[in-house]
């Protein structure tokens, strides 16, 4: 028997896809921008389930690719063009809520949990899992541990493994380690977990996680403002931080090109300003206390930032729906972008404090390649994590004779800004397939030999998302 007829005879037939028209969905990525094909995908229902796939490809030492909501933004959810055909493991049907634990603040997920199930599952305990991204309605708990997902909570909660207190892993041999520890204090050798944790599947596959949770906040104030400049949005940061740093809990920043996209590419949004502003903040507060208090606290300080004249026009939301209108256009900026034309999005991060050069000098060495090319800036401004996102038209794009040279070159002078800066070039995304010349390009070469050291430990035979994360060596 071949590889998916034996797997198809362990997990039943409708566990195994094959063939081109059946497996689409899991082998072309989110933006249209990959598309191989995989030996097939299996779709397991149980940990040992994924156990048995892996230690059946591992004998017969096909690679495997675990696959969450396919919403990566780096290419590394789906097979790359050369090397091997994987097995896609799916961990879609492996959605179950395992336990909340509210006397503990922690709840136990299986994999598959999309995000925003869990945020859910969450709220419905009177308790907040704060890891949030404008994907979070198909991106999955094990694909975010993965991928360590950063998103607009980062600044009050951390990334993704600041969130995660335990796994359970399926390692290249088949091994089921079983780490879900629900504790806050663990000093027993390595921390292993953090070894999974953003390693993008090459070391093991997360079945289940123990994730912490914290207060669901009772009230929420939110204001877009129109700002002049990058400077201007760090000023105001810093105002607010020094007046309520603790209630602070997003800082985004987008640019009159990323505004212009969503408007004219996402029906029924609107500006919530009246006129153009070059610059626009969302920022968000959140408290257990009174929404009257928060909301008096958001205006003072604004006040403190018209009076100094920082902020052009501003407006707060006055309800729930209003607040859900500003979060949506800041939700909505991947999927208008996909629609405006080919963006070469990059994941930088700096010092805070060295955004807004970040911004101008990106913004002048794209210029030397492409004269006034459009760029669409979306950042986490709190966390200094800027997409800096230049654009080519479809026609444009279409002319581009060598589009991997290309694509590489506007990303690779952006890449050598946020250096330069002592920045990094894959702040939240994953390295996947479009930055690993980045990580040969930048990582120390001791870093990518113990990279490479512990990879061979744990997958010998290099079957664990080969090509991603790590370089040749
Ligand atoms: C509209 C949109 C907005 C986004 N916004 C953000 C954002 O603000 N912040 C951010 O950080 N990212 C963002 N992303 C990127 C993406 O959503 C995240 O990287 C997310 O964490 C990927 O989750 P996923 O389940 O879709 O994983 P996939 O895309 O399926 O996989 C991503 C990587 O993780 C591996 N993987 C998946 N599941 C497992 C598993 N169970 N075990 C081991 N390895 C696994 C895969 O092999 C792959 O290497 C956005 C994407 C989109 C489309």
């Amino acid at each position: 028997m071949n590889l998916p007829d034996t797997l198809s005879a362990l997990l039943g037939p409708d566990a195994v896809l094959q063939g081109p028209g059946a497996t689409v969905a899991y082998t072309e990525d989110w933006r249209g921008r990959f598309r191989e094909e995989a030996a097939c995908v299996v779709l397991p229902r149980t940990a040992a389930q994924v156990a048995d796939v892996v230690r059946l490809c591992s004998a017969q030492r096909v690679p495997v690719l675990p696959q969450g909501g396919n919403t990566s933004l780096s290419g590394g959810s789906v097979p790359s063009a050369t090397g091997q055909r994987p097995v896609i493991i799916g961990l879609s049907r492996m959605r179950k809520i395992l336990n909340v634990d509210t006397a503990n603040n922690s709840m136990e997920v299986e994999a598959g949990c999309v995000l925003q199930t869990v945020q859910e599952a969450a709220i419905a305990a009177n308790r907040l899992y704060p890891v949030s991204l404008g994907a979070e309605g198909s991106s999955q708990i094990g694909g975010t541990i993965a991928t360590n997902a950063g998103g607009t909570s980062v600044l009050r909660y951390g990334n993704t493994r600041d969130n995660v207190l335990g796994l359970e892993v399926v390692l290249p041999d088949g091994t089921l380690w079983d780490g879900r520890y629900a504790l806050r204090k663990n000093n027993t050798g390595y921390d292993l977990k953090h070894l999974f944790i953003g390693a993008e599947g090459t070391l093991g596959i997360i079945t289940s996680a123990v994730l912490k949770l914290h207060p669901l906040p009772t009230a929420y104030a939110v204001a877009w403002l129109g700002v002049d400049s990058p400077e201007t949005v760090l000023n105001i940061l810093a105002l607010f931080q020094e007046s309520c740093s603790a209630q602070m809990s997003a800082y985004e920043m987008i640019n009159a090109q990323q505004l212009d996209n969503v408007l004219q590419h996402m029906p029924g949004r609107r500006n919530p300003l009246t006129g153009k502003h070059p610059w626009h903040v969302l920022i968000e507060l959140s408290d257990t206390g009174s929404a009257e208090a928060l909301d008096t606290r958001l205006q003072q300080v604004l006040e403190q930032a018209m009076a100094r004249e920082w902020v052009r026009d501003a407006v707060i939301a006055a309800n729930h729906a209003q607040r859900a209108t500003l979060w949506e256009l800041r939700h909505s900026v991947s999927e208008a972008n996909k629609k405006e034309g080919v963006g070469l999005t990059t994941d930088c991060a700096v010092p805070v404090s060295k955004v807004a050069e970040f911004i101008a000098r990106a913004t002048a060495a794209v210029h030397k390649i492409v004269p006034d090319m459009p760029v669409a800036v979306v950042a986490h401004m709190g966390d200094g994590n800027a997409h800096f996102i230049p654009f080519f038209s479809f026609d444009q794009w279409d002319a581009v004779a060598d589009k991997t040279a290309m694509a590489h070159h506007v990303r690779h002078v952006v890449n050598e800004v946020s250096h330069e800066l002592g920045g990094t070039f894959s702040a939240e995304h994953g390295i996947g397939q479009t930055l690993i010349g980045e990580m040969a390009h930048y990582k120390p070469a001791a870093e990518l030999q113990l990279m490479h050291a512990v990879k061979r430990a744990i997958d010998p035979h290099g079957l664990f998302n080969p090509g991603r994360v790590l370089p040749p060596e």
